[in-house]
């Protein structure tokens, strides 16, 4: 009788056990921003995929960044991933398909508060700045709202050998959309990531309906939620060998072409 109950708690204990594991395993760490590659690379055409969604599904379930050869602009939430091309329609793609660039979180809102007043980006982004002092943080920003205008931008898909994404912007499909609802996703880096990241904010959009997303150039939100995921981790994950990554010139400045790019 009691060595049954000896094995049955043991079992149960062992259960237990792989259950924590497993889901340590999965469960990347919070407050970290995961990111592949550098902003940098990615503006000298680095656009080859590196890692597959499935394995950028490990490091967050929240995030923006793009696809293997540039194609479209990526929005992962709710560790949904949805790509906007340049035709503006929203795909689902296949977890094999790669990422020449991302950044991604395990999301978990630290702070929020309402918008009650109608605003555009530029509002928006003093909104955020108010609501905490420290400017040497990442924060991931999810933004629910209803918006009257929503002007966003996507990116051509790309051959080799690839142009610099300051020639690619030049082709860039912009789109604008009106009275739709939906969920700015992104982050805002501090100045010292300069030459990895993008130094303020990156924001990227899609809309509840699935019909409408892209990389946010500007917008009139009428009232929403700002969810704010303090960060106080970076973790980086460079391509090992091979391919654009390993000979693309990272000594120079580009913030110049960055402010192009992003805008
Ligand atoms: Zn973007």
């Amino acid at each position: 009788m009691r060595r049954t109950l000896m094995k049955k708690i043991f079992w149960l204990g062992l259960s237990l056990v792989i259950t924590c594991l497993i889901t340590a395993c999965i469960r990347a760490p919070l407050n970290t921003i995961n990111q592949v590659s550098t902003i940098d690379a990615l503006l000298a055409g680095s656009y080859e995929g590196q890692i597959p969604l499935e394995k950028l599904l490990t490091y967050g379930n929240f995030g923006i960044g793009t696809f293997d050869n540039l194609d479209g602009e990526m929005i992962l939430l709710e560790g949904q991933v949805f790509q906007v091309k340049a035709d503006g329609k929203i795909y689902r793609p296949s977890l094999k398909v790669t990422t020449p660039f991302a950044s991604v979180v395990q999301f978990k809102a630290d702070y929020s508060f309402p918008i009650t007043k109608e605003t555009d980006l530029k509002g928006l982004e003093k909104m955020i700045e108010d609501s905490n002092p420290n400017k040497n943080l990442f924060y991931a920003l999810k933004i629910k709202g209803t918006f009257q205008t929503m002007k966003t931008r996507s990116v051509p898909v790309q051959k080799k050998p690839y142009p610099p994404l300051s020639a690619v912007a030049k082709t860039q499909p912009v789109f604008t959309f009106e009275a739709v609802s939906g969920t700015l996703v992104g982050f805002r880096s501090p100045v010292f990531v300069k030459g990895i990241n993008v130094p303020g904010d990156h924001l990227h959009f899609i809309s509840n309906d699935l019909q409408s997303g892209g990389h946010v150039l500007d917008f009139r939100l009428l009232k929403g939620t700002v969810e704010i995921d303090v960060c106080n981790q970076f973790f980086m994950i460079l391509p090992e060998e091979g391919g654009s990554f390993s000979q693309v010139d990272l000594g120079r400045d580009r913030s110049k072409e960055l402010e192009k790019v992003e805008r």
